[in-house]
């Protein structure tokens, strides 16, 4: 077998400018992120096993989607109602992979609904091994005067009042062996002067990730995150970056390019399985080079 250069495996042009509303659907992207609907080939890491992922309509959560079906495992996904285009095409591909697909849209930011998103997902694939959360908002705005208290109060809920709400509810139903994951960033570390906002909310991630491992490791139950670095997804053209940023958006990182959803695919299911049995309270950078710590 020969060496993959990681410089090429993937696109690295620059992209065309783009702009969607968000949350935006990744099929109208130009190029369309690899979410590893071909590329990702699974060998029965997660046989048997049943996954919740939120954000498993596109991007970073669809790839995680994919490829624990393609692994084995039952997968419901959450996705706001917008999605619905995007979420149909994870369904296809799960279904093609042999494996059971639960779509259940609805919005995160409140917290009934989280409660109804565990409870239907438990009912459907008859328990929850892995909670993966992926989920995220990200608006950048470049002079804090103009960070409106509606966006300040959005980015928060979403990305880290859900995530409390959600491991809340799926508490009673997780077992000893269970995984969760959770999605921050290298901007949990490294924030940029324009997402004030977003940046702290995945530096709250990162913490409370390490406080629950501990919570939860008398328990059995592990707790990880997953820091990407610049990735290709709906995120960035529907406002987490100014047009401008876009053409050139990752090729600042040591690897010279924008990452693709795919390219997490291997550390959301490692941390997922059985294999990471003595991996809890951790961070895993997949970021092109950019430092994590
Ligand atoms: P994405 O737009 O494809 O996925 C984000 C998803 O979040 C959307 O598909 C949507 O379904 C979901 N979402 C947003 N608000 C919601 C709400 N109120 N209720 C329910 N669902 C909601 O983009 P992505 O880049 O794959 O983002 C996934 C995660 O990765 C996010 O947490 C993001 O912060 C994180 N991340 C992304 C990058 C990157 O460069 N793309 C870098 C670091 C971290
Ligand atoms: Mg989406």
């Amino acid at each position: 077998m020969t060496n993959e250069n990681p410089l090429t495996k993937h696109y690295n042009g620059k992209f065309e400018k783009q702009e969607q509303q968000a949350p935006g659907l990744q099929q109208k992207m130009t190029p369309v992120p690899d979410c590893g609907e071909t590329s990702y080939k699974g060998t029965g890491k997660l046989t048997g096993k049943k996954a919740l992922v939120t954000g498993g309509d596109s991007g970073i959560g669809r790839a995680a989607a994919i490829a624990y079906a393609k692994e084995g495992a039952d997968v419901a996904i959450n996705y706001l109602p917008f999605e619905e285009a995007d979420a149909q095409e994870v369904k296809a591909v799960i279904e093609e992979a042999g494996q059971k697909a639960v779509l259940i849209p609805g919005d995160l930011r409140d917290e009934a609904f989280n409660k109804e998103l565990v409870e239907q997902a438990v009912k459907e694939l008859g328990g929850i091994d892995i909670l993966c959360s992926v989920a995220g908002e990200q608006t950048a705005v470049d002079h804090i005067e103009d960070l409106s208290t509606e966006q300040l109060r959005s980015t928060f809920e979403t990305n880290v009042y859900s995530l409390v709400w959600l491991i809340q509810a799926a508490l009673p139903h997780l077992k000893t062996g269970a995984s969760i994951i959770t999605t921050s960033s290298v901007q949990s570390y490294n924030p940029s002067k324009n997402l004030v906002d977003y940046a702290a909310t995945k530096s709250a991630i990162v913490s409370i990730t390490k406080s629950l491992a501990t919570q939860f490791g008398e328990k059995g139950i592990r707790v990880n995150s997953v820091a990407p670095g610049p990735i290709w997804t709906a995120l960035q053209i529907t406002g987490g970056q100014p047009q401008e940023k876009i053409p050139e958006f990752g090729q600042k990182v040591d690897l010279k390019r924008a990452g693709q959803p795919v390219e997490l695919s291997d550390v959301y299911v490692f941390l997922a399985s059985d294999s990471a049995s003595y991996v809890t309270g951790q961070v895993y950078g997949v970021t092109g080079g950019v430092q994590i710590n």
